[in-house]
């Protein structure tokens, strides 16, 4: 059930935003990469149907041009994925916004406290996670894009990160179970093993599908999973293994 108002209070942008430390108040940008923009966007995401406050004031935090090529600059605030090299994407805001808000829906009744992130690529959406929830676990399969992600997220101060370099189809066994599990890589099918690395009451959400994908969202429950399809979507493949 929606437990937040939608749309949510016309007031949002009235208020100065307040940066999570100095380090994003520094990085706010300037003309494409200002402050506005990144409000524009965010507006769009209403339009959407992104109702999460939480979800919204948290894109509206993140500098989104700090996770892209300098040449991407203008670009970064368009509601669309775009290249982070090594034939990966940075994810697509309404995406980000989709899988936070439906991984966060609820938490009145139920901890979204430690969450496992698949397919780190540039560190988008774990730096908009980190912002809302206490520990993240993030395992990418391209080291190069790992390393960056990391440096990235340092430079923003963001500190309740965990990185692994690793394939993510089985999870993160050592640090099972979690509250939470999100996929930036679509496999042809369910991994099994995320289900069983999710606390009862525990959710997943991820593409799932090769040429055609949909985001699916899954709740563990006491007697089974219950599944709740969230719109056709495109990401990556995921792959096997991990490349150097
Ligand atoms: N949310 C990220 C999306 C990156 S694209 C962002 O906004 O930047 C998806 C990422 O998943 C790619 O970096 C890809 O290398 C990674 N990936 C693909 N298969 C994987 C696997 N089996 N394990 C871990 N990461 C994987």
């Amino acid at each position: 059930m929606q437990t937040h108002p939608y749309p949510p209070r016309t007031n949002l942008f009235d208020t100065v935003l307040t940066y999570p430390n100095e380090a994003f108040r520094q990085k706010q940008g300037v003309g494409m990469t200002s402050q506005r923009t990144r409000d524009r966007l965010v507006k769009r995401l209403i339009e959407l149907g992104i109702y999460d406050e939480r979800v919204l004031n948290a894109m509206r935090q993140v500098p989104r041009h700090c996770f892209l090529d300098e040449a991407m600059g203008s670009r970064s605030y368009e509601d669309t994925a775009l290249p982070i090299g090594y034939g990966q994407t940075i994810s697509q805001p309404i995406v980000v916004a989709t899988m936070t808000q439906w991984l966060l829906a609820d938490t009145d009744h139920r901890p979204m406290k430690k969450v496992l992130e698949i397919g780190t690529g540039s560190g988008y959406q774990t730096s908009i996670l980190s912002l809302l929830i206490d520990e993240i676990y993030t395992v990418e399969r391209i080291a190069p894009l790992m390393a960056r992600a990391r440096d990235v997220l340092n430079d923003l101060q963001l500190s309740n990160i965990t990185f692994n370099l690793n394939d993510g189809h089985w999870g993160w066994q050592d640090e099972a179970p979690f509250d939470g599990i999100i996929s930036a890589a679509s496999p042809a099918k369910l991994p099994e093993e995320l289900i069983s690395q999710l606390k009862e009451g525990g959710r997943l959400v991820m593409p799932i599908g090769e040429q055609q994908q949909l985001l699916y969202g899954f709740e563990k429950t006491a007697t089974g999973v219950k599944e709740t399809c969230l719109g056709e979507v495109m990401f990556v493949p995921m792959k096997q293994g991990i490349e150097a």
